[in-house]
């Protein structure tokens, strides 16, 4: 008597699981599709400052850096933080692509022992700038 009372109470128990397991299940796999998506395409925006990746590919061999004017805009000189100005001579720190005017470096070179104010580094390559 007992034993056929309480197999279908088990049975009901497991149907009323299942479609819960089911939709927690479908719950976790949507909220992994979801997140994977956006967050891989933010990730990527993230890790990529702007313009650095295309200003390290246009230094050339003769260590001067081109680049283009438009690159320039909205940038300002790593030490007196004016916006640059591509019609004055600049120069670019090899450690980290950081942009000063000519005349920013010559006052680093004899304050701050040629340093870059940003990273350190000692070495500046001269920028050409191209219009457009
Ligand atoms: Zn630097």
């Amino acid at each position: 008597m007992n034993s056929t009372a309480t197999a279908p109470n088990m049975g009901t128990t497991m149907a009323r699981l299942l479609p819960l397991l089911l939709f927690l299940l479908v719950g976790v796999v949507l909220m992994l599709t979801r997140q994977a998506g956006p967050r891989a395409t933010r990730d990527a925006r993230t890790f990529r400052p702007r313009g650095r990746a295309r200003a390290r590919s246009a230094a050339g061999d003769d260590g001067v850096v081109t680049l283009r004017r438009r690159d320039l805009a909205g940038l300002r000189d790593a030490y007196s933080a004016e916006p640059l100005d591509p019609a004055r001579p600049l120069v670019r720190c090899s450690g980290c692509q950081a942009l000063y005017h000519a005349h920013s470096a010559s006052v680093l070179a004899r304050e701050n022992g040629g340093r870059c104010v940003t990273c350190g580094a000692t070495g500046f390559a001269a920028v050409r700038v191209l219009e457009g």
